[in-house]
């Protein structure tokens, strides 16, 4: 099975105007995942850069950052985490608020995730603002994790997200 290039995984992207609200342009994924190829040369577009690498743990953002975040933790052989939205984790958690246009959010991390030192890959569907990144960022700070690097399917690049990331080094499958 050869490997979908970045134009064809762009080309399945489905762009829906004013969802969730009027003025947004949705990114949806789900016709990517609805194809086993397209799917599976995500995945390795997601993590080509931590390839070969050792990574004891992929983080993967509430919700879609589950997704892509859970199958690069198995190609990676890494552990996976979820960071959630606030109330969900069951167990001892950090938590984290950050600004959204309107009002704020709060994520969290289970306080065992994730141990001192471990090296861990950032995984995100897409990366705007980069408010959400940067709030998982400070939790893996919090825990004592080397972040090897922060990856997401999508970058809308306009928004300059990545500034808010630090040093850490951060890609993208697809550019907007
Ligand atoms: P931000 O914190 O602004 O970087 O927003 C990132 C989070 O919001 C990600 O978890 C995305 O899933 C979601 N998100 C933000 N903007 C969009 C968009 N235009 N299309 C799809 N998802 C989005």
């Amino acid at each position: 099975m050869s490997l979908a290039t970045r134009e064809e995984i762009a080309q399945a992207i489905r762009n829906v105007p004013d969802f969730p609200k009027p003025g947004i342009q949705f990114k949806d994924i789900t016709p990517v995942l609805l194809d086993s190829r397209l799917l599976d040369s995500t995945i390795e577009h997601l993590i080509a850069a931590a390839r070969g690498r050792r990574v004891d743990k992929v983080v993967g953002i509430d919700a879609r950052g589950f997704i892509f975040g859970a199958a690069a933790a198995l190609k990676l052989g890494a552990g996976f985490v979820p960071v959630r939205k606030k109330g969900k984790l069951p167990w001892a958690t950090h938590e984290e608020s950050y600004d959204l246009e309107y009002g704020s959010a709060t994520v969290a991390i289970h306080v065992d995730a994730v141990k001192p030192g471990e090296r861990v890959l950032l995984v995100d569907d897409l990366l705007a603002t980069g408010g959400t990144a940067a709030a998982a960022v400070k939790l893996l700070q919090r825990l004592g994790a080397e972040i090897i690097g922060i990856s997401f399917l999508i970058e809308l690049g306009f928004l300059n997200g990545r500034s808010r990331l630090g040093t850490h080094p951060v890609e993208a499958v697809i550019r907007y």
